[in-house]
């Protein structure tokens, strides 16, 4: 079924976001694989096993050309067609560091003073809406850490820290800005070998780069202490922090990399065994085995569809009344400099005729 949003969301090659200069080659090279043949695609169903779906849009934000769909019998929406896991694990190795970096920080560096911050808000809330947690001698792992930023405040509260990451140039910067930090090249599925077990596992926008979220969150529950808590952030349906266009439309959250936009809902759903201790609109969420769950009688599993169709049309309609007003601006800030240039012009060739009448009278 068809149903893209409106003609923005079609196919046109042209980025929604502002790319810089290698952002610009790094995307058309990746665009060439794709339309090529080189990176291959491959049709999958739904997380809870549905095939039913609208397409919602035919671009992501940087004018790539893949499809997204939003599943009828839960709401969630995902790429479909994906790219098959060996293009996914090629395109991590060239080009996604440089496609989606290059605006943001800039350098390894600030990335990581960045997380340093990152890791202290999440530090915060965990203290303030896990009333009781202890960081203090606790084991806390972080799956996706990067250069493990994250990680430093815990570390610093005298937590055992370990991270996990696929980018060794990362990992390395990490391991020698902070001496103390256990970081590993790997991730969830290097869960397996491990048989220690933690208080608390963070996924900071890691899930929904995830081909298979579900067989994460067995592992990852399988590791968690009994009252050990799980902390996840991704960049979804309701949070508009991650939203790069400059008007704030909804594709600026649709991005190869991306292969599922959550809304709190659908994370709600695909978080099997775990209940929401807290979540929130921008989609930072603790959760707990299901056994120790606080909230989930008021927030159960559901289809979470008609939620977020509303709320991609109410965005997108909020989205062309902002658009309107910014093209509403320029046309007074523009008027305003036509106007002055109108006067100017008329000051000057009067104050010309003047002077012309005057040396003529003389
Ligand atoms: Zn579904």
């Amino acid at each position: 079924m068809k149903r893209i949003i409106s003609d923005l969301f079609e196919y046109s090659g042209q980025s929604h976001i502002p790319l810089n200069s290698k952002q610009l080659t790094v995307r058309d090279e990746v665009k060439n694989k794709i339309i090529n043949g080189l990176y291959k695609q491959e049709e999958r169903g739904c997380l809870c096993g549905s095939k039913d779906c609208v397409l919602i849009a035919k671009t992501d934000r940087y004018g790539l050309p893949l499809d997204t769909v939003i599943c009828i019998e839960c709401g969630l929406i995902r790429t479909n067609p994906k790219l098959t896991e060996a293009a996914y694990k090629d395109f991590y190795c060239l080009e996604y560091r440089d496609l989606y970096m290059g605006k943001e920080y800039g350098s390894i560096k600030n990335y990581f003073d960045d997380m340093v911050l990152r890791g202290q808000e999440i530090l915060n809330i965990l203290l303030k809406k896990r009333v009781g947690i202890k960081i203090e001698g606790s084991d806390i792992l972080e799956i996706g850490c990067s250069a493990g930023g994250i990680l430093v405040p815990f570390l610093e509260s005298g937590a055992r820290v370990k991270g996990y990451d696929y980018d060794q140039r990362y990992l390395d910067y990490g391991k020698q800005r902070v001496l103390d930090l256990d970081l590993c090249y790997g991730g969830v599925e290097n869960l397996k070998e491990e048989n220690r077990q933690y208080d608390i596992i963070i996924l900071n926008h890691v899930l929904e780069h995830l081909a298979n979220p579900l067989e994460a969150v067995q592992l990852i529950k399988e590791k968690l202490k009994e009252d050990g808590v799980l902390y996840v952030a991704v960049p979804g349906l309701t949070n508009l922090e991650y939203f790069f266009s400059p008007t704030k439309s909804f594709l600026g959250g649709l991005h190869i990399a991306h292969l599922f936009c959550f809304s709190p809902q659908t994370l709600v759903n695909t978080l099997e065994g775990f209940s929401p201790v807290f979540i929130d609109s921008k989609i930072c969420a603790i959760f707990c085995h299901d056994a120790k769950g606080q909230i989930s009688l008021r927030f159960p599993k559901k289809n979470g569809y008609k939620e977020a169709i509303n709320f991609i049309n109410q965005y997108e309609y909020n989205h062309i009344y902002r658009f309107g007003l910014f093209l509403a601006f320029r046309i007074i800030i523009y008027k305003r400099d036509l106007l002055r240039r109108i006067y100017r012009i008329k000051r000057l060739v009067s104050s010309k005729s003047i002077t012309h009448i005057f040396s003529r009278n003389n």
